[in-house]
């Protein structure tokens, strides 16, 4: 009992050490049902093409952020009409996530837009699934009867072959106590992968950076606040990963918070050439929920190996 409380106070004791340099986390919100920046959707439920609601111009902004959507006609992309390029847009999403592609913004749909998710795009102008590109299925080779359904970058950047060993580092204003966390995420894409990683010191060169930020931090990719957008990672070779700073962060599953761990598994994904994938179970999905802690997934390995022909 005496070890259950010690483990308790430490406990307890962690998480303010981990959350109080990180210096966002809104003190004045008591319960876990704060608000996000994508509420905005639960209005606009049962829309559909020909509506013209106020809130539909977020959610062009929303798809548009995540590739589903470009509008040529920038008047278009900013108005509340509910047109045939967003309803394509949204069948798109729907068929990504599995959802029958009615166009219409359904329960379901809500329920998945409104998720927490990557800050990286699904997929690129909306003009394709999440699959692999570029794919060659040779007869009898190992993988001909497996579904995959792991993705890559638009382009499919990668680590030139010669470059399996990839350092990283800590951007100097990087909570300590998040590191461990961090780094025993690239201990699992290490024992997994045919790369191997260490870590570097703060003022070194280092093939990846990790970072926290708030807001908009230069990078075209501003945060969101709390809510929205957890994380967000670079293709091969820009190297950099952010968190949201604005987040609730914890070590380990924590009602209410997002598992460093976990979110850094996905976005080290992203550093090595991975795009989000439509398996619920794999870590390059687009949402990892509060309270959860994910790992590595076969369908991630098998993208990683499709990527550099491993
Ligand atoms: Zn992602
Ligand atoms: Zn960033």
């Amino acid at each position: 009992m005496a070890f259950k409380i010690f483990e308790f106070i430490s406990f307890i004791f962690l998480t303010f050490i981990l959350l109080a340099p990180i210096g966002h986390a809104k003190r004045s919100t008591p319960s876990h049902k704060t608000s996000s920046p994508f509420d905005f959707i639960n209005k606009l439920k049962g829309c559909h093409k020909g509506n013209n609601t106020k809130e539909i111009h977020k959610l062009k902004a929303y798809l548009e952020k995540f590739g589903y959507l470009k509008y040529e006609n920038k008047t278009h992309a900013t108005d509340d009409d509910f047109d045939d390029i967003l309803e394509s847009a949204i069948k798109t999403y729907q068929k990504n996530y599995h959802i029958k592609p009615s166009g219409i913004v359904d329960d379901e749909t809500i329920s998945k837009m409104q998720a927490p998710r990557c800050g990286v795009p699904d997929i690129v102008n909306g003009t394709n699934y999440m699959h692999p590109r570029n794919m060659k299925h040779e007869p009898g080779s190992s993988n001909i009867h497996t579904v995959s359904h792991f993705s890559f970058i638009e382009g499919n950047p990668r680590w030139p072959s010669s470059k399996t060993h990839l350092t990283y580092r800590f951007l100097p204003n990087f909570p300590p106590n998040a590191m461990e966390p961090v780094a025993r995420a690239f201990q699992k894409w290490d024992s997994s992968t045919h790369f191997t990683f260490a870590r570097a010191q703060t003022n070194q060169n280092a093939d990846l950076v990790i970072g926290f930020h708030s807001g908009d931090h230069g990078d075209g990719s501003p945060f969101d606040g709390r809510g929205g957008t957890l994380a967000h990672a670079f293709p091969p070779t820009n190297g950099r990963f952010h968190y949201d700073a604005d987040e609730r962060w914890s070590i380990g599953a924590v009602e209410g918070a997002f598992d460093l761990e976990s979110i850094a598994l996905h976005e080290i994904g992203h550093l090595l050439g991975l795009g989000h994938s439509s398996v619920n179970a794999a870590i390059m999905y687009s949402g990892i929920g509060s309270g959860l802690t994910k790992s590595l997934h076969a369908d991630d390995i098998a993208g990683i190996r499709a990527l550099y022909n491993r």
